[in-house]
């Protein structure tokens, strides 16, 4: 390619509106360029590293005997009303209805789909075990898109279903997916971690998500690990609480006191001069539309996933000031936030308030607790007499580092993560509700045993550039750079080095390299600068050295430069091109 023909223009400065390096980079050179919110046109250098990202995604699901085949990207209805997710879906959910007034759905994913396929073609167990992937777009009208193409709302996915008919065999093939989804993510040039998580919106038991570790704002995970092994995302982590922790008050006898504004649990503890591990704290959240209220000690948060799986629904909010003023009003009350508590709380628009303790709260005595009473608290209160247990008690807290590691008891650490790729076992979660069966060996006919794994292709691409860039620009993995080389002439009126670099450019081809010339009459500063910029692996640049018979050569990631003889430049990227297969 010529770099005067190369559909590429670069901006001097970075966009506006990215917060994070791979957004701002892949704009400023030239990769990506917005056309609605999170909605982006993948421009011919964005294409051609996505198609790499895919390829090296398709040959390591076809060496791990997965089949592609391509799904619709709009999707009906009926099928999701089989599957019960047309309601249980929330916002991300893009719904469409056509000119015959028909409901139809943009693709967030598609296990709805494939479970269609399966139970109209796989009908005997002598058929199975099946793993079916496709790379597609997919559209998830996300509530905060951003981050360029590491939150789209439109991006491309590989998502892969297997289909077992027994445990052991989806537990066989979870285990291929992970060994393929780390020969993947190594050769697009990333380290992974492979973490336990929640299963969200996809359903299923056991899942692991494999993250990109990093310390930037990009990471929007936390993941809690320990060097015994153990990784979990923080929707999933737990953790064992040091011992020697004061649960216990000094109060013998309950009793009511004042604590004038004390609206925080910090004022609380300083006008009672006491730790707040002898406080419990109520904490208000709508569920869908349903009020919840959760109780957890003081001196811990709470997991807003972890909550909504105690109580079932598809979206969790902290209350605001105006919701928790009604639910006061509603019941009689008129304290405000800082003096909530369970008792004498009953319902909001006429729906019975729902409560959830957290495990930290049943080994409390004689604690502080909000009494819904304006700067007033319960003080000197226990369980079972001046204040219910809820009947739901179970682990809705936010693990912090420090923590103990639930396999092994030493400390957790922290640290931020960008998804790329996650493995479900979902059981029969689809096949049950969609009667996808098969008969089995023994005549009868049982639903299929469900796995599904997907990544974020766009995702992985811009994973790439948080992982490897400098204050220059991007430094792409070989694996995936959009081309491995670029031949800068300095002076294109040169005749010499026009001719030395056309040589080069063209055994560079010739042995099956990409390469691009840079043929521009332009500074030698430009070419350099838009060669970081772009992030081309090597650089051979051809200026007056090569009266010396030597060329500069230039290592991206590492940006070693030494003057050496064109055809030893040439080779070390020839090689390197070469082993990539
Ligand atoms: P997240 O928690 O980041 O919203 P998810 O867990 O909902 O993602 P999955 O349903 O597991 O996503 O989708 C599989 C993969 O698709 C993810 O691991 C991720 O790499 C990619 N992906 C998901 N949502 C987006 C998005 N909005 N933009 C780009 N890639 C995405
Ligand atoms: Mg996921």
């Amino acid at each position: 390619m010529r770099m005067s023909k190369l559909f590429v223009q670069t901006l001097r400065e970075f966009p506006s509106d990215a917060e994070v390096i791979s957004h701002k980079l892949l704009v400023r050179a030239g990769y990506i360029r917005k056309l609605a919110m999170g909605v982006y046109n993948y421009l011919p250098l964005m294409w051609r590293v996505l198609k790499k990202v895919e390829n090296i995604v398709r040959e390591e699901m076809d060496n791990a005997g997965a089949q592609e085949l391509l799904m619709p990207f709009v999707q009906p209805k009926e099928l999701w009303e089989e599957s019960g997710r047309w309601g249980a879906y929330g916002g991300e959910l893009m719904r469409l209805t056509d000119r015959h007034g028909r409901e139809m759905c943009l693709g967030p994913t598609h296990e709805e789909i494939i479970t269609a396929i399966a139970r109209d073609g796989l009908k005997s167990y002598k058929q199975l075990p099946v793993n079916l992937y496709q790379i597609q777009s997919k559209f998830r009208d996300e509530r905060r898109p951003r981050f360029g193409l590491l939150r789209g709302r439109e991006f491309i996915m590989k998502d892969a279903y297997s289909f077992d008919t027994s445990q052991e065999g989806l537990d066989k093939e979870y285990q291929n997916m992970w060994n393929a989804y780390t020969r993947i993510f190594k050769r697009c040039g990333l380290d992974t971690k492979a973490v336990q998580s929640d299963s969200g919106a996809i359903g299923g038991k056991v899942s692991h998500e494999f993250m990109v570790i990093t310390d930037t704002d990009a990471g929007e995970n936390d993941v809690f690990y320990c060097d015994c092994g153990y990784a979990a995302n923080s929707n999933h982590a737990i953790s064992v609480l040091p011992a020697g922790a004061n649960v216990t008050g000094n109060w013998q006898t309950p009793q009511i006191i004042d604590t004038p504004n004390t609206h925080s649990i910090e004022e609380l503890c300083d006008f009672l001069h006491i730790e707040p591990t002898i406080i419990v704290k109520s904490l208000v959240y709508i569920v869908d539309k349903n009020p919840v209220i959760a109780l957890i000690r003081a001196d811990k948060n709470v997991e807003e996933t972890k909550l909504l799986n105690a109580i079932g629904g598809n979206e969790i909010r902290i209350a605001v000031a105006a919701e928790i003023e009604d639910i006061m009003v509603q019941n009689g009350f008129n304290a405000d936030k800082g003096f909530i508590g369970p008792n004498g709380l009953k319902e909001y628009n006429g729906v019975p308030i729902k409560f959830v303790a957290d495990k930290t709260v049943t080994d409390m005595k004689n604690f502080v607790i909000g009494i819904n009473q304006k700067d007033k608290h319960g003080v000197g209160y226990n369980w079972g007499s001046e204040v219910d247990l809820p009947q739901t008690v179970t682990d809705v807290r936010l693990v912090e580092a420090g923590e103990l590691c639930p396999d092994c008891g030493k400390p957790l650490k922290v640290t931020r993560g960008i998804e790329v790729g996650n493995i479900f076992q979902l059981g029969t979660k689809y096949s049950e509700p969609m009667n996808a069966v098969y008969t089995d060996i023994d005549g009868k006919t049982k639903p299929y045993i469900m796995g599904c794994y997907g990544i974020g292709i766009s995702r992985t691409a811009a994973a790439a550039v948080e992982a490897h860039h400098d204050e220059n620009g991007i430094k792409w993995p070989l694996g995936i750079a959009p081309y491995h080389a670029v031949v800068i002439p300095v002076s294109t009126k040169d005749e010499l080095q026009m001719k030395v670099a056309e040589d080069i450019y063209k055994t560079l081809i010739k042995h099956g390299v990409e390469a691009v010339i840079d043929d521009r009459d332009e500074r030698a500063g430009v070419k350099f600068k838009d060669a970081d910029l772009i992030g081309f692996p090597y650089r051979i640049t051809v200026g007056k050295g090569i009266t010396d018979g030597l060329v500069e050569f230039k290592v991206r990631e590492t940006n070693e430069i030494s003057d050496i003889k064109p055809e030893e430049a040439a080779e070390i990227i020839i090689t390197a091109v070469t082993n990539l297969k």
